[in-house]
């Protein structure tokens, strides 16, 4: 098929001017139409507003959105109270069985050990006997300490840590502010993670993808922690500000992506988990995505910033300031306000959300159109192929034909 490598016309209001989409997204009109919206499992909860690192690709502080300089740097206990129990009041009324917070920042560890204990006993209690709750923080690995791992046992807080590969590789980009690598912080962390005392609370790795590393060299890197998940990240950009290495007609991220699939999958036992690749294998096996950067699964995540105001998920940030935001706050909102929000509404309704050129791709039900940040188009919005079209393209039909041969051999061999 031919892929499109632009993104698709601005769409345009009764007096002819650009509307970006999902802004007239008419959300009354869906609900007429039998669309419902989806009930919130995830929250992101924003502990701490700043980081101890200073990445050059972070969606946080380096791109569109500065919005971090407007919050508070640290969430209130008052607020952590609120946010508990907007968290519960939801999973009474969509009657959850269970939710996932997962601490955030910037940094979470920056709020300190008895600040995050507050926070996670306060999750705890709002939810006892309401719905199951699973905890999680995404660190930089940097503050990983005996003191923030012994309270994490106690409490049970599963823990992630962000690690683009080798030393060299990741002190490419992940610096202090002066400049110094924090490889070799991360990697004591890590290593106090994955001991025996904790291996227990280890959540996994996120590495963002630097087309300058191996892809190999770094997974190995990866497994040198044993992690029980890894999850690739696409360095965040858009059709206005291309990610690097962007436009290429060569598929550049697919084909580096490409060898760590071929290695994972034919591996003679299972190294680890890799969220993206288990994914595009379960959707092309027809099943429903998991994840929020492929698929056509409704999101059913929301970020609570640490002035308590909702907020569509984080990677918006890269696209444009304020890309993320929404009037509402715990203190005054439920969360199920939020749902009928045409940002929000926009990513739960699957593939009406494509653009023409998605709708006509031979792979949109496992693709979805990508990571929705990556759609951005200034002047037209979301309603567009993933600036990573061709890379999906290329390592979703790559992983569609090697899963495919498999079921036929399998097939074969079934007895008549
Ligand atoms: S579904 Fe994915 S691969 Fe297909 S056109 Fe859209 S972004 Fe490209």
């Amino acid at each position: 098929m031919e892929l499109m490598r632009v993104g698709e016309e601005p769409g345009q209001d009764e007096a002819g001017r650009a509307v970006e989409w999902p802004a007239d997204l008419d959300v009354h009109r869906l609900l007429e139409q039998g669309w419902r919206p989806t009930s919130l499992r995830q929250f992101i909860v924003k502990l701490h507003s700043r980081c101890n690192l200073a990445c050059d690709y972070c969606y946080m502080y380096e791109m569109a959105d500065q919005g971090w300089r407007r919050q508070p740097r640290r969430m209130a206990r008052a607020t952590i109270d609120r946010v508990a129990t907007r968290i519960a009041e939801h999973a009474v009324a969509h009657r959850l069985s269970g939710v996932e917070v997962i601490l955030h920042g910037g940094e979470p560890l920056l709020a300190g050990v008895d600040h995050t204990r507050y926070a996670v006993e306060s999750l705890r209690s709002a939810l006892d006997g309401v719905a199951r709750l699973v905890v999680r923080v995404q660190s930089n690995g940097v503050l990983l300490d005996d003191a923030f791992l012994e309270m994490f046992d106690e409490l049970g807080v599963a823990v992630g840590v962000s690690l683009d590969g080798d030393a060299e590789g990741h002190d490419r980009h992940r610096r202090r502010a002066t400049g110094r690598g924090s490889y070799d912080e991360v990697r004591a962390g890590l290593e106090r993670l994955a001991s025996p005392a904790y291996r227990h609370l280890f959540g996994g790795l996120l590495c963002t993808v630097d087309l300058a590393n191996d892809p190999l060299v770094t997974y190995k890197a990866l497994l040198e922690f044993a992690p029980p998940m890894v999850d690739f990240l696409l360095p965040h950009g858009h059709w206005g500000a291309p990610p690097p290495g962007l436009p290429d007609p060569g598929a550049v991220y697919g084909e580096w992506l490409i060898p760590i699939f071929d290695h994972w999958y034919r591996a003679a036992r299972r190294e680890t988990r890799i969220r993206l690749f288990s994914e595009i294998v379960r959707l092309v096996c027809g099943r429903p995505s998991r994840s929020e950067s492929i698929g056509l699964s409704p999101v059913a995540v929301l970020v609570v910033e640490t002035n308590g105001g909702m907020e569509q998920v984080d990677t918006l940030k890269s696209a444009y300031d304020g890309a993320t935001g929404t009037p509402l706050n715990v203190y005054r909102d439920s969360f199920d306000a939020a749902l009928l929000l045409p940002a929000i509404a926009a990513r739960q309704i699957g593939a009406k959300a494509l653009s023409p050129t998605c709708l006509a791709c031979d792979i949109a039900q496992v693709c979805g159109g990508g990571l929705y940040p990556h759609r951005y188009r200034p002047g037209s919005g979301f309603r567009n192929p993933s600036v990573y079209c061709l890379d999906l393209y290329r390592l979703i039909t790559h992983i569609r034909r090697v899963v495919a041969a498999d079921v036929e051999l399998l097939a074969r061999s079934a007895p008549a």
